[in-house]
């Protein structure tokens, strides 16, 4: 490793931390220690957002082209680094390969296409808005928020980074970007691209460490003006919590039990493909895993057949090896908690279609079989609670009304899936779906154009498309009596 992965990168510098400490950081896939990395504490927050502070005076104040250039130069510095960055995430992270590339593309793009966000602020600035009243003209401009705390989890740690860092350095603020513990790598090297490519000192600051001790005074500081955390629901509480002593912007981007619904008439290989896809990518430690199947009664047989021979079709084992379709989990915890779900889903009365244990042969690293639960009772922790592991649990359904109740009795709503060769179906039943994201006849492809967050207990705010902009822009009218002397 050649990151500073010790160090945290303060005002444009590498700085070690000013309590000493640090943290070992680990390779899943072989439990071995990779490097240590600083533990922040709240000296080096401090420190953070007084760089933070100082740089959004000037970084608010630089037009969207400016910023644009600054997007496009990160994005083109991720893409010159693409191979190295992947193999990163793989060593960090765990997940295969071919998915850590995928990861890394779309952080380019995210890049991308917010700066051209970015240069359209300019455009927008001063956008006059027809009034009922002619004595008066309104326009509305388009201010950063402020200096903001990017607080993000272990899933996806380069890509739950840019879809933050970018829009809100197109929206002219500054940020402090805490990565999980977990997963600092990713995050690091994104530190030294911004070094490269002349970002100005404190626009983006990258501290690491533990939740409570880094995260928690990041959040509660009083400079900070928006927080963007993306996370499980716990935390996000604490954060939103937090965020009410002195009003602060919160975004909120949290857990998923989303439902896959395949309707008889589903072309079935391609729906099995995307059942797959939805729940074991990334070992299915994906807020919007669609770890719910409810599958319509009188194809439910043939359904289990063919899902059944694909599962255990896969290829577990290091993520660097290219052949690989299912890496370890994140860590010896996850794998227990993963492990104890299924115990008491069994226990609960479901029946074990496959998986369920260690994978034969792999005695290092924190391997868990795809594992297939048939029938959990609805009130069991299996069909209710976000798992965030390679663990889809299957219920049948007889009509569309009986699937659209099955889907929505959940207190998430982070997104959903319809597989039907009936567009007017798959229409009607998204409409009725309560989530923020539903995809038909697919699951899980996501586009930096189109928003990407949930409703219920899954969060507030979206990331991604200009929605995403909004949350680090604050929209201010300025309204002129054109009538001299006109009085109210
Ligand atoms: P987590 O809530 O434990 O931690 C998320 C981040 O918050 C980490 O960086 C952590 O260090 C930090 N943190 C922890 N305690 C904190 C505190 N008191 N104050 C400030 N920061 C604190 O979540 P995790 O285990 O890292 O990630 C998994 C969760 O993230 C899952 O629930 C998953 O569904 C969710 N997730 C949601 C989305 C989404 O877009 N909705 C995307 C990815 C992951």
């Amino acid at each position: 490793m050649t990151l500073n992965q010790e160090k945290h990168f303060i005002g444009g510098t590498w700085r070690p931390g000013t309590g000493g400490g640090t943290f070992p950081v680990i390779d899943p896939a072989t439990e071995e220690v990779l490097c240590e990395a600083a533990a922040g504490n709240p000296g080096d927050i401090e420190r953070a957002v007084a760089a933070a502070v100082l740089a959004q005076e000037s970084w608010g104040k630089t037009s969207g082209k400016e910023r644009a250039l600054t997007l496009n130069a990160l994005a083109q510095g991720l893409r010159s680094e693409s191979e190295e960055l992947a193999t990163t995430e793989v060593r960090n992270n765990g997940k295969p390969l071919s998915e850590a590339r995928e990861d890394v593309a779309n952080a380019v793009e995210c890049f991308e296409y917010y700066a051209r966000l970015a240069e359209e602020i300019d455009h927008r600035q001063g956008e006059s808005v027809a009034l009922p009243d002619a004595r008066f003209e309104s326009r509305i401009y388009h201010e950063p928020v402020g200096p903001s705390a990017l607080i993000v989890p272990w899933t996806f740690p380069l890509l739950a980074a840019a879809w933050k860092i970018a829009p809100a350095l197109a929206a002219g603020c500054t940020a402090v970007l805490k990565p999980s513990e977990l997963t600092p790598l990713t995050a690091l090297h994104l530190g030294r691209l911004a070094h490269r490519v002349d970002l100005p000192p404190g626009v983006l600051n990258i501290v690491t460490g533990l939740g409570p001790y880094t995260g928690g005074p990041l959040v509660r500081h009083s400079k900070i003006r928006n927080v963007a955390f993306t996370g499980s629901v716990p935390i996000g509480c604490a954060i939103m919590a937090a965020c009410a002593q002195d009003i602060k912007n919160v975004s909120l981007h949290l857990s998923g039990k989303s439902p896959v619904i395949v309707f008889d008439d589903a072309t079935l290989d391609q729906a099995v493909d995307w059942v797959v896809h939805g729940i074991f990518w990334n070992q299915g430690q994906v807020c919007s895993a669609t770890s719910r199947l409810l599958v319509q009664a009188n194809l439910r047989a043939e359904l289990l057949e063919r899902l059944r021979e694909k599962v255990l079709a896969l290829t577990i084992g290091s993520g660097l090896d290219e052949a690989v379709q299912v890496g370890p989990l994140i860590s010896s915890d996850q794998r227990e908690t993963v492990s104890q779900s299924v115990a008491q889903a069994l226990h609960d009365g479901a029946q074990l279609l496959c998986g369920g244990k260690r994978p034969q042969g792999l005695d290092r690293g924190f391997f868990y079989e795809p594992t297939v639960l048939l029938d959990p009772p609805l009130e069991s922790a299996a069909w209710t609670d976000e798992i965030l592991g390679p663990v889809l649990s299957v219920r049948s359904f007889k009509t569309e009304s009986e699937a659209i109740k099955l889907a929505n009795d959940t207190t998430f709503g982070l997104a959903a899936s319809v597989m039907s060769s009936d567009l007017a179906k798959t229409d009607r039943v998204a409409r009725a779906l309560n989530a923020g994201i539903v995809w038909i006849n697919c699951s899980q492809p996501t586009f930096p154009q189109v928003p990407r967050g949930g409703c219920k207990d899954s969060g507030i705010g979206r990331d991604l498309g200009e929605w995403g902009l909004k949350n680090y822009l604050e929209p201010k009218q300025v309204t002129t009596c054109v009538m001299p002397g006109a009085a109210l």
